[in-house]
């Protein structure tokens, strides 16, 4: 996602208000892939402070994920503060300051916004908080009635244990 500076940079104090709709990539992460069907929003301001700009704002948008329990399709919102430095290339910037370097008078935001997507995404998401999940002897999908298997007999130390495998094996 270009964002066009050129206003903004020869306006100091000068502020850029953004409400740009993109298309979020398709991620793996954490043993989920993380889809977007429609695109998501970017929402904030970019302010000239001279020194450099500062971007301030949020991502919105749905995307779509998976039951950890039951493996349902499930979408859900996303939203995702944005807070960036802007700072010119040929500007002089402490090194190990975590800046988005731009040239001319475009930035690229994707890299950023996808980065911070990383960041405050959790791989977990229940279809329901008491999401019965699936039958741990046929597969079955438990919230859609039950199986008839006989599950009572598995020792709860045991079924932690094929819940870790379950989840191991999912993830891979
Ligand atoms: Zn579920
Ligand atoms: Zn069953």
């Amino acid at each position: 996602m270009l964002i066009n500076l050129s206003d903004i940079i020869k306006d100091n104090d000068g502020k850029l208000e953004l409400s740009e709709s993109f298309e979020m990539p398709t991620t793996d992460f954490l043993g989920e892939e993380f889809t977007f069907s429609e695109p998501c929003l970017l929402e904030g301001v970019i302010l000239n402070n001279t020194k450099s700009l500062e971007l301030k704002g949020k991502v919105t948008g749905k995307m779509g994920v998976h039951c950890a329990r039951c493996g349902k399709p499930l979408t859900v919102d996303l939203e995702d503060p944005v807070e960036e430095i802007l700072v010119r290339e040929d500007a002089v910037f402490p090194e190990d300051e975590d800046v988005i370097v731009y040239s001319g008078s475009e930035v690229e935001l994707m890299e950023a916004i996808v980065n911070g997507f990383l960041l405050n995404v959790s791989g977990k998401f229940l279809c329901s908080e008491d999401c019965k999940g699936l039958c741990s002897i046929c597969g079955a999908n438990l919230n859609e009635g039950d199986c008839g298997c006989n599950r009572e007999y598995i020792d709860p130390r045991l079924e932690k244990l094929a819940e870790i495998m379950k989840n191991m094996s999912d993830t891979e």
